[in-house]
């Protein structure tokens, strides 16, 4: 029931310093209530592979298993660009279970990882259309045709960013929710969205930010005539106010969380999201919000606020 992530592009710290922060992000939301906890960080080895460790019960017993997980190999060599994301648990679609746990996969081989806090009213369908095209479910959770359906629309969009992939797969989903995913296809990368739960992104610059706004990068979007599905043209990401500059700031942590209470011990300058923005941040630690269709009323970028 809380959503934890950790982006970091300021100064190189250890896959042990990356987990303990992302531990210490799931104790600040324990208070919410949970079932399991689990997470997902680079794996250290040479080929950008994603390490997950989950567990059901209290994060004290996720923290045991990071520790042994953590022994015999090196978690001590400080690494540049990192993301970690990390999930507690209230299971509403399948038992509490390690592999009902978060973070969910699109594949054996973690290609994308999905935290999520809510429910996919409409899974059901998106599993029959995955199934059909192959996908082979391993949990019981409505979570998992997330991490599939971003594979899936990766496999078929050659070129969209993984910013444009949850883009396209929110338009396909029901129901209430908060995500955060990492892909080993886009390294250094981090997205998440919302429509329904509440997340939010912290932001933490080394120096001063030279602008208090991000702007959202509207998207074109059509529906053909009698379809349910929009069409995401790709790269489509024009109408930006000369006003608003994105966020690129060289030196920056980012976080997203379901609550302020997980990063205010690093920051007080965070971005409440919107129903169905999508936050992107690029592996050079750049972050912009999409979102789908501008009509004229709706804003020119998300204010960020001081707690
Ligand atoms: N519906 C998801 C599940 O049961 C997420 C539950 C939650 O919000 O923690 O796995």
């Amino acid at each position: 029931c809380g959503i934890f992530a950790y982006l970091n592009y300021l100064t190189p710290k250890s896959r042990q310093q990356i987990l303990e922060l992302l531990v210490q992000g799931l104790k600040r939301l324990e208070y919410r209530g949970y079932d399991s906890t689990g997470l997902a960080i680079d794996a250290p080895n040479e080929v950008d592979d994603i390490l997950l460790v989950k567990r059901t019960g209290k994060v004290k017993i996720l923290e045991d298993a990071i520790a042994e997980v953590c022994q015999g190999e090196d978690y001590s060599q400080p690494v540049d660009v990192h993301i970690g994301i990390a999930h507690t648990r209230w299971a509403t679609h399948g038992v509490p279970s390690e592999v009902n746990s978060h973070p969910q996969r699109s594949d054996v081989e973690n290609s994308f990882v999905v935290v999520h806090n809510g429910i996919i009213t409409n899974y059901k369908d998106v599993k029959t259309l995955l199934e059909k095209r192959g996908y082979i479910f391993e949990s019981d959770t409505d979570t998992e045709v997330i991490a599939k359906l971003v594979h899936h629309l990766w496999q078929s969009h050659p070129g969209y960013s993984f910013g444009e992939l949850v883009e396209q797969a929110i338009q396909q989903l029901e129901g209430a929710f908060a995500i955060a995913l990492k892909s080993k296809h886009f390294p250094g990368e981090c997205v998440a969205s919302r429509r329904g739960s509440p997340l939010l992104v912290g932001i933490k610059a080394k120096t001063k930010l030279a602008t208090d706004h991000v702007p959202i990068l509207y998207t074109k979007a059509h529906r053909p005539h009698g379809q349910q599905q929009f069409h995401v043209l790709p790269g489509g990401s024009g109408e930006v106010s000369a006003e608003f500059q994105p966020l690129e700031h060289k030196e920056v942590e980012y976080f997203f969380a379901s609550d302020a209470s997980a990063v205010i011990e690093h920051t007080n300058r965070v971005i409440y999201l919107e129903d169905d923005d999508v936050a992107a941040v690029k592996r050079d630690g750049t972050l912009s919000i999409h979102r789908l269709n501008k009509s004229s009323d709706d804003p020119h970028a998300r204010e960020i606020i001081t707690l």
